[in-house]
Order: C-alpha cells, then structure tokens, then sequence
C-alpha cells in the first residue's frame, strides 16, 4: 500500500472504538500496520475488520494499559513481529464525572491509573524500543480538559492536565534519542458514546447550531485522526511538546460577553 505511512510500524491503544478507530483506520488507509489495543477483543476484531475491508493492515491485542505486565507484553509482541516501532498513539481513556467530595481513592486512581499511568507506561516500553532503533513519535490524546474545567471531572481532568505535562517532559528528554512526543486534545467529539449520552434531539442541536462553539458543530473522530497523521508525520519533524487543540474553535472564545445579563 502506497501513502505517507507506507512500510511503518503504529500502535493504537484504546483502537476498539470512538477516536481510536478513525485513527487506526486513517493510518492503515496511508499506508501503515497498525497494531490495536485495549481490554474488549471483540470491539478490537470489528477495527481489524474494518481496517482489512478498506484494504488495510492491522490486528490486535488485549490489553490494559493500566497493567505494567500487559503494557510490557504488547509492547514486546509489537517488537517481535515488527524489526521497529514508528508511533504509539496513547488514546486509551476513561472518564468519570463523580462530584468533588464524594470521589474514594479507588475511583481516583482507576482514571489516572489508565488515563496518566496507562499512558506513561506505554510510553516508556515503546520509547525503549524508539531509542535502540534510531526514534519515532509518541502521540497522546489529551483533551481541552486538560486546560479547562467542564462539569464534575475533577480526577480526568488532573489526569489529561498530567498528560500535558509528561508530554512536555518527554519532549525534552527524548529529542536526543529522535523521539517527538505531542498531545491531541480533541474538543467536544462525536461518538458512538456522544450520541448514546445526549439523544437524537440534542444530537441536531450540537451538530447544528451548538451555541457554544464557533464552528456550531462536534468534532469528527477523523478530524482527530488527521491531527495524529500530521503530528506523526515527516511533515511534523521540527514539532515536539505541543498541545494540538482539535475542537470547532471551542476553546478560541472565553464567550464572557455572551453570557453577561442584558444591560
Ligand atoms: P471511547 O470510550 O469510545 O474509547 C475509549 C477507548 O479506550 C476504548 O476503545 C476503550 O476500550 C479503551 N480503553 C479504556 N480503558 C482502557 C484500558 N485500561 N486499557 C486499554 N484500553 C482502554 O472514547 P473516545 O473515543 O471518545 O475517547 C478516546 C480518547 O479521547 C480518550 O482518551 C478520551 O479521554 C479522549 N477524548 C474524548 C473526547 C470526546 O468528546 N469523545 C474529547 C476529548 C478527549 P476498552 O474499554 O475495551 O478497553
């Protein structure tokens, strides 16, 4: 298959659904075998499916980000069957919208566990492997949570904030070994999830006229995916340690005028 990702190695964690689909597929559409994780197979066959359908090269593995033992082992099995690794797109994410004070420790720690750790982790076994075999990129979905607040998400928030901040890091020490490492943080998206949660009414509204956002619209997952091609293209070889907002221009307007009472 011919395209900018042509005879490339990619690892998609969290491929199974929503944004880690349309990623996986728009990189196996350029070009590249695409390796997709996360904990549901049967989610992870339907994106193989797909994938192989549109003529394209992926498969899976079960993993749990959140498990150093099975970080390390997907990481080892992508090494195995591929003489280098090019990308890790660190997309695995569980959000949870428990009020402030009534959040336990369990609850906190099963979203960094995945959202922060999941990803440090994977990072780290990949990067390993980057660094003995001349570089490559490592990409993390982020979100504009990460730089805002919306509602009662106090622990996904800190963990896409962290994310922010391992990125930077990772940049800085990395860039001597040829490794990039970016952040994506997708806006308000359209998801299987995003239509199950908001109904078919709310759906026209914020795909229509959604007040808040200049474009009026969701975000497409591959409108996502096209950020992660860039940022894990040679096009992108000078950019490392940025934060790429993808949200309709959500986050471009503090919308203070909007919402002061008529005068
Ligand atoms: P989905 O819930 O559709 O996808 C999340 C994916 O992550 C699933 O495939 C899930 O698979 C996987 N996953 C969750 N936990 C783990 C784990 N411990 N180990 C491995 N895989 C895991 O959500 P989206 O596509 O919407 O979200 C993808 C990313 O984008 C997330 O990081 C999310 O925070 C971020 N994001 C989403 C936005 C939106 O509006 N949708 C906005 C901003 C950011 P499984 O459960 O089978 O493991």
């Amino acid at each position: 298959m011919t395209g900018r990702f042509a005879g490339r190695h990619v690892i998609v964690t969290g491929g199974g659904r929503g944004i880690g689909r349309a990623t996986a597929l728009a990189f196996a559409a350029e070009g590249a075998e695409v390796l997709v994780l996360g904990r549901t197979v049967a989610d992870l066959e339907e994106t193989v499916r797909q994938v192989s359908d549109a003529g394209g090269v992926a498969w899976l593995a079960k993993c749990d980000v959140s498990d150093e033992a099975q970080a390390e082992d997907a990481v080892r099995a992508a090494a195995e069957r591929w003489e280098r690794i090019d990308v890790l797109i660190n997309n695995a994410g569980i959000d949870d919208d428990t009020p402030f004070l009534e959040i336990d420790r369990a609850r906190w720690r099963a979203i960094i566990d995945t959202n922060l750790t999941g990803a440090f982790l994977m990072a780290q076994a990949v990067a390993r492997r980057m660094a003995a075999t001349g570089g490559g990129v490592i990409l993390h979905t982020a979100s504009i949570d990460a730089s805002g607040g919306d509602g009662p998400y106090a622990a996904y928030n800190a963990s896409k904030a962290g994310l922010l901040g391992l990125n930077r890091t990772m940049a800085l020490e990395l860039a001597a070994l040829g490794i990039r490492s970016n952040c994506v943080s997708p806006g308000f998206t359209h998801t299987a999830m995003t239509e199950q949660a908001v109904g078919p009414k709310l759906l026209d509204y914020l795909n229509g006229s959604f007040a808040r956002v200049p474009m009026k619209r969701l975000v497409r997952t591959d409108e996502v995916a096209q950020a992660f091609l860039f940022l894990a293209s040679d096009q992108a070889s000078a950019i490392t340690g940025i934060d790429l907002r993808v949200d309709a221009g959500l986050t471009a307007n503090w919308y203070i005028l909007e919402t002061l009472p008529d005068g």
